[in-house]
């Protein structure tokens, strides 16, 4: 299947779009414009390779859903571009050739809390501080997140790959994520083990992430420490220090 840019969607999808989805499938010229960018900005030479505002913008509220749009996606030939809540701004949840922008934020909920493993399943729109926000109340905690956290979702940190609080003595996504479902063309895949490694960082082009599953720690008190030093030498004696002391996780990856 060839996804070409078109001007625009045919009546005949628009309908078939606005019969499954009603009002969450958005032909409107401000939110097309709206989704069709991220946090960051991107000098002209580039902005120009991502090719003006997706055809319609889709928000979904299951994988029954998602199926149905892939299946559309290749009657129709019309590229499909997951998004989440575009905090990446590096991006990957921007329509290269149009289509249709694929809103995941309503796949929000926490499917299993598992106290005794620790750990923790849950839909990829999930917001990282609500998750937190959870778990302390289960007595658990986040062991990794990004800085993001207040807005940005752990679908996305997956796909981005990404690295943060917690990084130093947890590692980033990949080195608490226990598994995976991803739908794809051909159906719902459930990954574990080293396949992780393929999906973490792969900006939405395997297929649509739909359930996520972290490992998580037991809720401790955060005691934050304020250091003053008097010059840059100091400071790369204390991380020296401190790296001997509490060594890094392995998989550390910032
Ligand atoms: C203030 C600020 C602080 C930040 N701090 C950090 C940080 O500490 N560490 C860090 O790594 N990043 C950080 N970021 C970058 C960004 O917030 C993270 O990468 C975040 O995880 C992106 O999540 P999102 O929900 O916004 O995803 P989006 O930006 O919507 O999507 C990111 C990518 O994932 C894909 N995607 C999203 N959901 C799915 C899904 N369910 N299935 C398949 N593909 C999907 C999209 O197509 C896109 O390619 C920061 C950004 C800001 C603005």
């Amino acid at each position: 299947m060839k996804f070409i840019r078109r001007k625009g969607l045919k009546p005949s999808e628009v309908s078939e779009l606005q019969g499954r989805f009603g009002e969450r499938a958005n032909f409107s010229v401000v939110e097309r414009y709206l989704y069709s960018r991220d946090m960051g900005e991107f000098p002209p030479l580039v902005s120009k390779l991502v090719g003006g505002p997706a055809h319609a913008v889709v928000q979904v509220q299951g994988e029954d859903e998602l199926a149905w749009l892939m299946d559309f996606s290749l009657r129709h030939g019309i590229p499909l571009v997951p998004r989440a809540a575009a905090t990446s701004g590096y991006g990957g949840s921007l329509p290269v050739r149009g289509g249709i922008i694929v809103d995941l934020t309503r796949l929000d909920r926490i499917l299993e809390v598992d106290e005794k493993e620790a750990r923790v399943r849950v839909e990829p729109g999930v917001i990282w501080w609500n998750l937190e926000k959870t778990l302390r109340s289960r007595g658990l905690a986040l062991r990794a997140y990004p800085s993001s956290a207040p807005s940005s979702t752990i679908g996305g940190w997956v796909a981005e790959g990404g690295s943060g609080i917690g990084a130093y003595g947890y590692g980033g996504i990949r080195d608490v994520l226990l598994g995976l479902r991803v739908l794809t063309p051909r159906g719902a895949l459930e990954v574990r083990g080293e396949d992780l490694d393929l999906y973490v960082g792969s900006e939405g082009i395997l297929g649509f992430i739909t359930e996520v599953e972290i490992s998580v720690r037991p809720s401790l008190p955060d005691s934050p420490w304020l250091f003053s030093f008097p010059g840059p030498g100091e400071v790369q004696g204390f991380i020296d220090d401190i790296t001997v002391i509490y060594p890094p996780q392995a998989g550390t990856q910032g």
